[in-house]
């Protein structure tokens, strides 16, 4: 029986399952997305190492920046095709296609989703994340809101001056794809830089803060589809989501009960929120099915919110 209009709902918190397949329950987004990254990154390595085919045709030659799916369908990474643009050389008429292809599949399922489902930086930002977790770090310093998008507009700027696709030359993203797929280097002292910084310097801090290519998803990907789905009468504001959430300034109610879903552009669809809910009230769903909250506003803040 649901309680009267505008009475508090009893506030629960998130309890661990005790049993396997309720602990596989919680863990299950970041069981997929973990098969996702691995996938993607044995796609390039099989293509690489061990001839894979489809169709009589390399499976998937090139990298996470410019790849061709069975030798018929190119793939490639919008902003690298950007930054080539700013050194104001031409791109090939195929490599356009393969950023509007790619830009169109990010634009369904969340620009972000790059970030936490395909980016294989992922695996190092969360193991930073439990680190921190584990040893009680507290951050350093702290770096305003905003910054990756100037370090966007850098990329493209640097870009254009040096006359070389800028980012793409020091990206740890591509140093760790490169040292993975074609094998192990300098270019993993990035990614332990990158692991550092994040475990012990500032929580969340390459790609909450800095990352260039998160900036550009995360405007990419503003209009995206797949959304995470707030069910604004269920939610008890217990902010467990708030405490699993890898993203700073991402998850906001008020904004969330409005429009019925988390609507920033840069949360990565990660479902980290959603495997804690106690309540179930946040889940991945199309925008389109999405229904905006009608609580009273004094029931709709979180404690830290209220003032
Ligand atoms: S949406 Fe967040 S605050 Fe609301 S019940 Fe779920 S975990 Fe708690
Ligand atoms: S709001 Fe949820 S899905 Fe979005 S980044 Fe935060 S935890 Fe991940």
């Amino acid at each position: 029986m649901s309680a009267p209009a505008g009475t508090p709902r009893p506030v629960r918190h998130f309890e661990m399952p005790s049993s396997l397949a309720g602990k596989l329950r919680v863990y299950r987004f970041a069981i997929a997305r973990r098969l996702v990254q691995v996938s993607v990154l044995l796609l390039f390595l099989g293509t690489a190492h061990w001839g894979w085919k489809a169709l009589g045709q390399p499976l998937l030659p090139g990298n996470l920046s410019a790849a061709k799916l069975a030798g018929a369908i190119p793939l490639a990474d919008p902003f690298a095709i950007l930054q080539v643009l700013a050194t104001g050389r031409g791109v090939a008429g195929e490599a356009l296609l393969g950023a509007v292809l790619v830009l169109g599949v990010y634009f369904i399922l969340g620009g972000r989703v790059f970030c936490s489902w395909v980016c294989p930086m992922n695996v190092v930002t969360d193991a930073a994340r439990r680190v921190r977790a584990r040893l009680a770090v507290r951050d350093v310093f702290a770096i305003p809101p905003g910054v990756r998008y100037a370090m966007l507009g850098l990329a493209l700027a640097v870009s254009a001056v040096a006359g070389v696709a800028a980012f793409e030359w020091i990206s740890p993203i591509a140093m760790m794809h490169r040292e993975i797929v074609y094998g192990a280097g300098l270019g993993l002292t990035s990614v332990l830089g990158v692991f550092l910084f994040d475990a012990f310097v500032l929580k969340n801090g390459w790609c909450g803060h800095l990352c260039p290519l998160g900036a550009f998803w995360a405007l990419a990907g503003r209009g995206a589809q797949v959304r995470v789905a707030f069910d604004d009468a269920s939610c008890t504001r217990c902010g467990d989501c708030l405490r699993a959430c890898p993203e700073p300034r991402v998850l906001n109610f008020n904004e969330a009960a409005r429009h019925g879903f988390v609507k920033s552009g840069e949360c990565t669809n990660c479902a980290a929120c959603i495997a804690v809910c106690p309540e179930s009230s946040l889940r991945l769903a199309l925008r389109l099915g999405t229904v905006p909250g009608n609580r009273p506003q004094d029931l709709s803040q979180t404690p830290e919110e209220k003032p």
